[in-house]
């Protein structure tokens, strides 16, 4: 039997572009045909038409598998929805809006039979992205790669070939948090990267905004590193270190020059800036604290409302 490769597409609020998508789709799967393809589309509890558009690529393309979740969860979720979906000798996560190129997927393959297991695509340039986008990307990976256990590579997104092998250690992970491009990079294995043109987007707008970024790099942060909780320990002996060197300064002052008049402003700054950091340090905390929170709630990191499995599928199990 010939090899069967999965495509994982999480789809929100697409309905203009998911019949392009498809169209693409199938034409690179036509163009490969020593494999076996199928394409697990979520619907990520879009607001518009893109479920209808899911079922119609099912009835007229038998390798759609589509899954309706029963809300947004947002993009990891549906990503993890899919992942363990799919049946694949390998398997490639790729954005419905077609900024990921399907055709990319043919040298993914080469390097997978060359032996490799993780084929990263990474993008030549980030065109499509403004300068503040690009320059809060390049800080993050540099800030996070610094201070966790991991290394993401920059310029690398969700789009990249597995095999069957990691995507079983994926699957393996038990947390509900899923910062996917971190886990991609904790689970390892023999990887190699393929260069490729990022796209504009098909149709429609990003969902991703400055905050949701934001707390997205936090996400990423507190998901793999916990030097934000360490640093504490030393800013604290750092300021009880200067506070003694004080002590003594105004002791040896006293003994030598009397007491002079006691400075307002400067317990002023002092108990301000110490309260203030002392703030900052429990909202640390407080971060790490909810994400164990829910974490222990055991919660499904989706819900799925209904699925069609792929058609040849569906009738090999009737
Ligand atoms: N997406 C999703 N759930 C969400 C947000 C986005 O499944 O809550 C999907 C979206 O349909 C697209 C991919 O994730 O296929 C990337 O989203 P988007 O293009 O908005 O992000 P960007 O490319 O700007 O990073
Ligand atoms: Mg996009």
């Amino acid at each position: 039997m010939s090899k069967l490769i999965s495509l994982v597409a999480p789809f929100y609020n697409e309905e203009r572009g998911a019949a392009a998508f498809f169209e693409r789709v199938a034409g690179v799967i036509a163009s490969l045909p020593q494999y076996r393809f199928e394409v697990i589309a979520v619907n990520d509890g879009s607001r518009d038409n893109t479920l209808r558009e899911l079922e119609a690529a099912h009835r007229r393309y038998d390798f759609v598998h589509v899954v309706d979740l029963s809300r947004n969860f947002g993009k990891e979720a549906a990503l993890t929805a899919g992942l363990d979906r799919a049946n694949g000798d390998a398997v490639v996560p790729i954005d419905s809006d077609l900024q990921h190129p399907p055709e990319l997927i043919a040298d993914m393959l080469e390097q997978w039979n060359k032996g490799a297991e993780v084929v990263l695509a990474r993008r030549n340039d980030r065109v499509t992205d403004g300068r503040m986008q690009k320059l809060s990307a390049s800080f993050f990976y540099r800030v996070h790669n610094k201070i966790s256990d991991i290394d993401i590579p920059p310029d690398v997104g969700d789009f990249r070939l597995m095999d069957r092998a990691v995507v079983q250690a994926l699957r393996q992970l038990p947390e509900n948090r899923r910062f996917m491009k971190g886990l991609f990079a904790w689970v390892g294995f023999r990887t190699v990267t393929v260069p490729y043109d990022v796209e504009v987007r098909h149709s429609g707008t990003t969902s991703f905004n400055m905050w949701k970024l934001w707390n997205f790099a936090l996400e990423g942060i507190t998901s793999f590193s916990t030097a934000p909780l360490r640093i504490w320990t030393y800013l604290g002996a750092g300021a009880s270190a200067l506070a003694m060197l004080y002590a003594v300064a105004i002791v040896v002052k006293t003994l030598l020059w009397g007491i002079d008049v006691p400075g307002y402003a400067s317990l002023m700054v002092a108990g301000l800036f110490l309260g203030g950091v002392q703030l900052v340090g429990i909202g640390v905390l407080g971060e790490y604290v909810g994400r164990i929170y829910s974490e222990v709630k055991r919660r499904p990191v989706y819900l799925v409302r209904e699925e069609h499995p792929r058609r040849d599928q569906h009738d090999a199990a009737a």
